[in-house]
């Protein structure tokens, strides 16, 4: 039997961006902070410890060790919105796990296909 497809799996990419410095001495460890394609940090959205280290990275010197800027680094990252399903309960569900999940307000599992898996739970077929 095919559930209701509330709404279809969605994936959806974006990139994130950090400024990297490394270490003079040691250039296989350093610093990242996140930024815009730009290489711009955003100050506010940092804690005050990051702001700094950041600080520090720009001056060239943490802690009495020079670093140096290496540049901005892309990652591409995957968004992934589960499918949402009509349980048989009529609530909407939505299918966190591909081998199964569970409806919060009737107890049944479906896979990540929406397929109804196993039998009803206890409390399901007293009711029915
Ligand atoms: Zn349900």
């Amino acid at each position: 039997m095919t559930r209701e497809l509330i709404s279809p799996e969605k994936r959806s990419y974006h990139k994130e961006y950090n400024i990297v410095f490394r270490f003079v001495e040691d250039p296989n460890s350093g610093y990242s902070f996140p930024c815009n394609a730009q290489g711009t940090v955003s100050l506010e959205t940092l804690p005050p410890s990051a702001v700094n280290n950041y600080i520090a990275c720009c001056l060239g010197d943490v802690n009495g060790h020079q670093v140096t800027l290496v540049g901005i680094s892309e990652e591409t990252i995957a968004v992934v919105e589960n499918a949402v399903i009509r349980c048989d309960c009529g609530q909407p569900l939505e299918l966190v796990d591909w081998y199964a999940s569970e409806c919060v307000h009737c107890g049944r599992e479906y896979n990540g296909g929406g397929q109804l898996l196993g039998r009803y739970p206890v409390k399901i077929l007293e009711q029915e």
